[in-house]
């Protein structure tokens, strides 16, 4: 995962911290070196990490920290809010044309994922219920429009396209035509990427921009590259007036460089990040909720956005009644679980768990999508009256499971233990719960 790294380094600085009841100018001076060097090796810009630790130390120093009862707390708060500050303060909004559409140019090197990142934009538009269209504008990579047009079919978004033999300036001409005709309120343009910045792609890009007079160009650049990221970025910033950036690829192991320093170089905010292949996986940047969770502490409110927006209300609220009455089974588990996957990769969703990054850590504790595959594949071995009720479960039916779902007895044991395990807990809460069982004692 992204800033992994650079999480352990800062809650290593910060635990040293946090055990004190006083700190001395020394252990805040000696914080300061080892977040300065956290940050070095995550990859930031060397400018930024110095005015970094220039602007904490002058806040860390001050009478009020010392004479706190949690002087660590107290640096971390200050910590917090300045990686919130350097990565953009709050978020920074897309835009949005007084008179539809809103045009949307996305402009970038060859690679970095302009064209997928097109194809979530419009799905992100789309379920909150605008009519976005996509414009095949990059004419000369191979399979460009073809893989723009498959895009806007999965998620059933038209795409407007002149192949490959029209001027891309032409084909942003007659597509905002189309979209007037067509009543749509956004138009996204992907445009031609290169492998590096040269004057005939940026002519190009000029020349769009002039006729479309876009609402927002966004620059898509690849975490992965750090700082190479932020160095295009002020390369494109200066030739064509950004208004925004997209951070892709953040579910690799970037360091984190080119997160933490884009917006302090070029003054350009992230607008949104991408978080894997699936095109459900663009977020809005928000800076605070990053800085929480380069932190380690976790980020609660995308969490449960994301649930919001997935998670089907009528089903939650039947599983509850079930925990509550410990009628929950095997069957009730795997719809569950189905449910827990359309928030995206299991490793990303226990990221955004306050402490769990610390956990991962310390425990060794993995928790990844073929695990739940193979746990997924033990209940389907079991038989509808399996499922229902597990205590039928015995011996010689553990070594038919285990054997129909090419797992080990081991392992089937241990998901009905801790199946077994869950019921009882869930009973136990929702007794404890119930106001009547507590008055009575009973149950
Ligand atoms: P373009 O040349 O800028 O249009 O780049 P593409 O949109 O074709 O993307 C290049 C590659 O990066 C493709 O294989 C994408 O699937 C992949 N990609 C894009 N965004 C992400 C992301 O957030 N995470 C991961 N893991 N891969 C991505």
């Amino acid at each position: 995962m992204a800033f992994e790294g650079l999480t352990t380094r800062l809650q290593n600085v910060f635990s040293k911290l946090r055990g004190k009841g006083k700190v001395s100018d020394e252990d805040v001076a000696e914080a300061m070196r080892e977040v300065r060097l956290a940050l070095l090796e995550a990859d930031v810009n060397f400018k930024v990490v110095k005015e970094f630790i220039s602007k904490v130390k002058e806040k860390a120093v001050g009478k009020e920290v010392m004479e706190s009862f949690t002087p660590g707390m107290v640096i971390i708060d200050i910590v917090n809010r300045e990686l919130t500050e350097l990565m953009g303060g709050t978020q920074s909004k897309l835009a949005k044309a007084t008179k539809p559409p809103t045009v949307i140019m996305m402009v970038g090197l060859q690679g970095a994922g302009k064209t997928t990142t097109s194809g979530k934009l419009a799905r992100m538009l789309q379920k909150q219920n605008h009519r976005p269209l996509l414009v095949a504008g990059d004419i000369y990579r191979p399979a460009a429009i073809k893989q723009l047009q498959v895009l806007g079919e999965q998620i059933k978004v038209p795409v407007f396209s002149m192949g490959d033999q029209t001027s891309p300036v032409e084909i942003a001409r007659q597509a905002l035509q189309e979209a007037k005709t067509n009543n749509n309120d956004y138009v996204i343009i992907d445009t031609a990427g290169r492998l590096h910045i040269d004057e005939a792609l940026m002519d190009e890009l000029r020349q769009i921009h002039e006729l479309t007079n876009p609402d927002e160009v966004l620059l898509v650049v690849d975490a992965m590259t750090g700082q190479d990221a932020v160095n295009v970025a002020e390369n494109f910033n200066n030739q064509l007036q950004l208004t925004g950036v997209v951070l892709t690829k953040l579910d690799g192991d970037t360091r984190g460089g080119a997160a933490l320093s884009v917006k302090a170089v070029t003054g350009c905010p992230i607008k949104f990040a991408t978080l894997g292949e699936k095109l459900d996986a663009l977020e809005v940047f928000h800076p605070e909720r990053m800085a929480s969770r380069i932190l380690g502490m976790g980020d609660m409110l995308s969490l449960i956005e994301k649930a919001q927006l997935n998670i089907d209300e009528d089903k939650a609220k039947e599983m509850e009644r079930k925990m509550r009455n410990a009628e929950f089974t095997f069957e009730d588990f795997l719809e569950q679980m189905d449910q827990v996957k359309k928030l995206g990769p299991l490793d990303q969703i226990m990221d955004m768990l306050p402490g769990m990054g610390k956990m991962k850590q310390t425990q060794n504790l993995q928790v990844d999508d073929k695990q739940v595959g193979r746990i997924e594949a033990i209940v389907h071995s079991m038989t509808v009256q399996e499922k229902q009720h597990p205590e039928v479960i015995n011996h010689s039916r553990r070594k038919r499971i285990a054997a129909g779902s090419g797992t080990s007895v081991a392992e089937v044991n241990r998901l009905i233990k801790q199946f077994d395990e869950m019921r009882r807990m869930m009973k136990q809460f929702s007794d404890m719960m119930d106001p009547k069982s507590a008055k009575g004692g009973k149950n």
